[in-house]
């Protein structure tokens, strides 16, 4: 926070970014900022904290969970509060470090976006431990992100005999269509995992250079995705995903089974059969763009 920067010796004023008129405080920026009370009321949640006077942040969070605890549905409010906190926050770094101003609409729409993501995710968990039903399993599918988002899919392919790996990285918009398309391959990898944290940081690394921005950057190992080593090699690789990721203006990491990873996932193993060198794609073959096609079709039926 900026208080506590500037009592380390930092030069900012420690003035929210957003009103210019209050210390910036966790409270400020996450509940009484008019610019968070503008995002809370456009929410599903349909808060209003504008005529709150400034709390601490962890009583005000005991008190927004107290609201729902007895309710039907008190773990999916929680998780959008912490969703619309978390973008809040997101919004308040493009500003800070990227000058770059969210609309509260968009920091709103993109807590539910990601909210829907993680529902959709949790709700697949939840199928795997009911035992499987007599009925075809549902069909993969890829879910488009809300208008004016891009979703980047990536995805890598392991050799253990050859410790190569390639890697399919795949940018499409609201309607599926692909809007960036890159290959890699890479040598002397040691592990699946870790070709899977070097397609992350080959990902971010491209997305940097492109400059879009509200980017969901989504891949199917949990680990990676999480930002947790589970091996030393990775830990290295890791490293460097949060700076790569605080430098993509409106980027996030979002988990999805591998049926949401289908077309990423062929890339890759494409990538590592031809064992292409590192290049983005100019021309679209007819099959990706049947492929993203088929994908967006089975998402709006
Ligand atoms: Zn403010």
């Amino acid at each position: 926070m900026l208080t506590q920067l500037q009592k380390r010796g930092g030069s900012e004023e420690p003035f929210c970014k957003f009103c210019g008129s209050e210390v910036e405080s966790l409270d400020h920026i996450l509940c009484t900022c008019p610019f968070a009370c503008k995002v809370w009321k456009l929410s599903l949640l349909r808060l209003d904290f504008s005529n709150l006077s400034p709390s601490y942040w962890q009583k005000r969070w005991f008190s927004l969970t107290e609201i729902w605890k007895d309710g039907a549905d008190s773990s999916a409010c929680i998780s959008l509060v912490a969703f619309i906190c978390w973008s809040l926050w997101k919004s308040r770094n493009d500003l800070m470090f990227n000058n770059f101003l969210w609309e509260p609409f968009d920091v709103s729409k993109w807590a539910k976006l990601n909210f829907h993501d993680f529902r959709e995710v949790r709700n697949q968990d939840a199928l795997k431990s009911i035992p499987p039903p007599s009925l075809p399993p549902r069909p993969s599918r890829w879910v488009a992100p809300g208008f004016g988002s891009l979703k980047l899919n990536f995805d890598a392919s392991f050799c253990s005999i050859s410790k190569c790996c390639g890697g399919g990285v795949l940018l499409r918009n609201h309607l599926g269509h692909p809007i960036r398309v890159a290959s890699f391959f890479l040598q002397n990898v040691c592990s699946p995992t870790v070709a899977e944290g070097l397609v992350l940081r080959e990902s971010l690394t491209l997305l940097n250079m492109w400059g879009y921005s509200k980017v969901l950057v989504v891949g199917d190992c949990k680990s990676v995705m999480a930002l947790h080593p589970s091996e030393e090699a990775l830990s290295v690789i890791l490293d460097d995903i949060p700076s790569l990721l605080f430098s993509c203006v409106g980027a996030f990491l979002v988990w999805t089974p591998r049926s949401g990873n289908v077309i990423a996932h062929l890339l890759s193993k494409k990538a590592l059969a031809a064992k292409c060198c590192n290049f983005e794609w100019s021309i679209w073959p007819l099959w990706l763009l049947n492929a993203c096609t088929s994908d967006y079709i089975m998402l709006s039926v």
